[in-house]
């Protein structure tokens, strides 16, 4: 099977998250890298069986290097299905690029990936492990997912770990953590006829907007060398129910992205002073609801980081990185299980992601090839002769 049929296959096996039912896909990569004399464990989680992951290994030993990529996609949404001009299942070639939901988020790079793990089973021996996690539950945070597989210590310590998602094919080395959070102002609802007897809510609410809104002006001052600034937005407002009543709560619920290195709890710590410091009596005011996701860094400093930054040069004719990646990434669940450096890399860009006509170049899905050929050769790949 060549390249270009190995990604339409991919495709051509449907696997939207939710529902998240990655069998499938996950039995394909399995069969396809014992196939070729790899081993291959199936894991799922009991809490939900039908997220199937698969590790394939080949080779024996230290050092140990993994390449990661997930199985599921996001869903077509209703909107979404009458924008597609192909069939987001077939896996259609067209003016260089091959379409399909999933097509290059992320299944371009896990063909990559499987093509490199075909190429290190034709070598005769291997100085080292290289790993294959082709993980369910990304698109839904990863929890149930890579998360899990690390938490139970299904994956082994690596000494550099290659994440594939969208990064024009250069290396990324960081991405935000997200934090939400609801906050609730309460107030005392009258007739509209005489408002000043009452305790507006929404009003009071206008006051915690304009602080946090200061207060995203304010986070630009803190920068991240390649994913930039924290910021924190308001994205749903919810109060009231009609106009000749007083209304005695609103809520809003914002959006604050973590940059590497801010510690959740002091986010957290953060938005409630915020919050405290505004003058809202006699209405109240509290803040909740927290749900986060972490952020990823990684230096690259590493001799593994050093060749592989070189094999993109050499491959792409351009900058090789280091890049952030704006979108999250399994990433963030793999900093435990990296002993050393962590790159997130692969063909394209997220934009193209998640939307109609989904596709990848097959120029860009060449080079991702290229690249990790290139970089298993200068590192797992016995000298020649
Ligand atoms: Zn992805």
């Amino acid at each position: 099977m060549n390249s270009i049929a190995l990604l339409q296959r991919l495709v051509q096996i449907p696997s939207p998250n939710p529902p998240g039912d990655t069998r499938a896909i996950a039995d394909f990569v399995a069969e396809r890298m014992r196939a070729i004399g790899c081993e291959a464990r199936q894991l799922a989680p009991a809490a939900k069986p039908e997220a199937l992951n698969t590790i394939a290994e080949i080779g024996a030993g230290e050092p140990r290097i993994m390449l990661h990529a997930h199985i599921d996609t996001v869903p077509i949404a209703a909107t979404e299905a009458e924008k597609w001009r192909v069939d987001p299942y077939a896996g259609e070639l067209r003016d260089g690029a091959l379409y399909g939901k999933g097509s290059i988020d992320d299944k371009a790079p896990l063909a990559s990936m499987m093509l490199a793990m075909m190429d290190a089973a034709q070598q005769n021996s291997l100085a080292g492990t290289l790993i294959l996690v082709a993980a369910a539950e990304e698109e839904v945070g990863g929890q149930l997912g890579t998360k899990w597989l690390a938490d139970l210590g299904h994956l082994p310590a690596c000494d550099f770990i290659i994440v594939g998602e969208q990064t024009g094919n250069k290396a990324a080395t960081a991405h935000k953590g997200v934090m939400r959070a609801t906050v609730r102002a309460a107030g005392r609802s009258v007739h509209a006829t005489n408002p000043d007897r009452g305790v507006n809510a929404i009003v009071a609410m206008s006051k915690v907007i304009s602080a946090l809104d200061a207060y995203h002006r304010e986070l630009a001052g803190r920068i991240h060398p390649v994913v930039g600034s924290p910021t924190c937005n308001i994205g749903v407002i919810d109060g009231g129910s009609t106009a000749n009543a007083v209304p005695d709560s609103c809520a809003i619920t914002l959006d604050r992205r973590m940059i590497p290195r801010e510690e959740p709890e002091a986010v957290k710590a953060e938005l409630r002073a915020i919050i405290e410091s505004v003058d809202l009596a006699p209405a109240t005011v509290d803040i909740g609801e927290f749900v986060y996701s972490r952020w990823f860094d990684s230096a690259l400093e590493s001799d593994y980081s050093r060749i592989f930054l070189s094999c993109i040069s050499e491959v792409i004719s351009d900058d090789p990185g280091p890049v952030g990646y704006l979108p999250g990434s399994d990433a963030k669940h793999l900093m435990d299980v990296a002993r050393g450096d962590m790159v997130v890399f692969g063909p394209g860009s997220y934009e193209v992601a998640h939307a109609a006509d989904e596709h990848v170049t097959l120029a860009d899905y060449q080079a991702t090839t290229d690249i990790l050929l290139k970089f298993l050769r200068r590192t797992l790949y016995p000298p020649a002769g």
